[in-house]
């Protein structure tokens, strides 16, 4: 299918490749400051899972704001770690990189929850889509689980357990804070699983 997923080392993504086995997987760095954590959990889910990953440095700090820029929120934000235009920043990337590798489809592993936020919704990744399409390439986008919670997407995916270890959700740096939205959201969805318990 010529799948490249964006693998950011958190639950969700990383039960995405464990469900979807891409052919590729990409973390980027995009300036945000958990970027040295999840490359490294990314790495380790690659790893696990026998999939390649590959790491884009494409530092937009000078754009970024809330909790993954380190600074305060954008008075247009809905949630503090919202990051203006991020994921349509990340699909971009993820595209550009993609399409000199042959690859066409890029998949994302946002899920019914992220819906906080416009550009987690499924009308945003409609759009996106038919935005990336329309251009040479005609790359496409894809968000297998957008109508799944986290919950029903871990169990879907089939992830085990020692790969579910090295995931890493945190906000605010490479070390889990306990204490930040992503941090807060993996304890949860694994607590309601009796996962890692
Ligand atoms: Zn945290």
């Amino acid at each position: 299918l010529n799948e490249i997923l964006l693998l950011s080392g958190g639950i969700d993504s990383s039960a995405l490749a464990a469900w979807r086995r891409p052919a590729q997987t990409l973390v980027i760095d995009y300036g945000q400051v958990s970027a040295a954590g999840e490359i490294t959990a990314a790495q380790a889910v690659a790893s696990e899972l026998g999939l390649p990953v590959a790491v884009l440095r494409a530092n937009c700090s000078a754009v970024g704001s809330g909790l993954l820029a380190g600074a305060a929120p954008d008075p247009a934000a809905p949630v503090e770690e919202w990051w203006p235009f991020r994921n349509q920043l990340l699909v971009t990337l993820a595209a550009a990189w993609a399409l000199p590798r042959g690859l066409t489809n890029v998949v994302v592993g946002s899920v019914a929850g992220d819906g906080r936020h416009a550009d987690g919704t499924v009308a945003f990744y409609d759009q996106l889509d038919i935005l990336t399409a329309a251009q040479e390439g005609a790359v496409r986008v894809s968000v297998p689980a957008i109508g799944m919670t986290s919950g029903e997407l871990v169990e879907r995916s089939g992830i085990s357990d020692s790969v579910l270890a090295w995931t890493h959700s945190c906000h605010r740096g490479p070390v889990a804070c306990g204490d930040c939205p992503g941090c807060n959201k993996r304890r949860g969805v694994l607590h309601d699983l009796r996962r890692l318990v």
